[in-house]
């Protein structure tokens, strides 16, 4: 298989050249200080010596030492780097997703520590403050979906859409995802996500659900379509308007959760669709390659909120 091959290359072998990697990804312009924000290269300083830790710098602002993973969602973990790219590598490739099983059993951590690092990567996937979405001539696609544990084998397993939690999403047509849960969709939650993610220059294309009645408005225009049109199960408006692409990425989401992860409590909900997402906004159809797909991963495990105790 492919991944044994790409297991070979340095980042997944040596720790050094791990630690090289994941400061160049995270660091393109240099290392920047955790502690004061000091980015100045003139004052900061590798530590150097065999009685410091690997990868030690120091900064002449705050007088403060740092290394890569200081202030990062890998922060006091003991887990080698190159595991961590190991395990990167994993939850980025593919479309389903990766369980942590399958982690445990390829990193030859314990379960324990792979379903933690797993965790921890969704949340590096996680976008923060990203730019609005769509804009003048630009299209942004909205819908809403329900997801919950329809598994018979779920403890608390229910018909209906009351023990679903919603989620809703919002996509570019050929472009990039943001998805999120919500306890329900209604009219006014519907309305603060696309408000607050994107231009109302932009054209919102929705189905026919009265949810985005009123918050189209606000849009330059709102044009909808209905479901399940043609053979193909997708309707093309006159103008060509449909809600396929948004559509697509639920289709993906539910594949995937049902396929890898099984069970998800609904805290762990919106982790999981930062990872579908991130999967699919740095898919190969927008040029992004696997080398890439795992770098960006790892280049953002800074400047996020820690909601696990380290202890690991
Ligand atoms: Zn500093």
């Amino acid at each position: 298989m492919a991944k044994k091959a790409l297991f070979q290359e340095a980042v997944f072998q040596d720790e050094a050249k791990a630690r090289e990697a994941l400061e160049a990804a995270r660091w393109p312009n240099g290392p920047v200080c955790p502690h004061c924000k000091n980015s100045d290269q003139e004052k900061i300083g590798r530590v150097e010596g065999k009685s410091h830790r690997p990868g030690l710098f120091y900064c002449h602002e705050c007088e403060g030492q740092f290394t890569v993973t200081v202030g990062t969602v890998f922060e006091r973990s003991k887990i080698p780097l190159t595991k961590w790219w190991m395990a990167a590598h994993m939850i980025s490739a593919g479309k389903a997703g990766m369980s942590a099983h399958e982690i445990h059993r390829t990193l030859k951590v314990t379960y324990k520590t792979a379903w933690f690092m797993m965790h921890r990567l969704r949340e590096a996937m996680k976008e923060i403050a990203p730019e609005p979405m769509g804009g003048g001539g630009k299209i942004v696609q909205a819908d809403e979906t329900y997801y919950g544990n329809t598994s018979k084998r779920a403890k608390h397993y229910r018909k209906g859409h009351s023990r679903k939690s919603s989620v809703v999403a919002l996509v570019e047509p050929k472009g990039k995802v943001r998805a999120f849960h919500v306890k329900r969709a209604t009219s006014d939650s519907v309305r603060d996500i696309l408000v607050r993610n994107a231009h109302r220059t932009s054209e919102l294309h929705t189905d026919e659900s009265p949810l985005y009645r009123n918050v189209g408005r606000e849009f330059s225009a709102h044009k909808t379509v209905r479901h399940g049109w043609n053979q193909r199960g997708v309707y093309v408006g006159p103008e060509g308007e449909t809600t396929n692409a948004v559509e697509n990425f639920f289709g993906i989401f539910k594949r995937g959760m049902r396929g890898t992860y099984v069970f998800c409590g609904e805290q762990h909900l919106g982790r999981y669709l930062a990872e579908f997402a991130f999967r699919y906004n740095n898919r190969s159809g927008l040029g992004v390659n696997d080398r890439e797909r795992t770098a960006n991963v790892l280049a953002s495990i800074g400047g996020k909120r820690l909601t696990y105790r380290p202890s690991h």
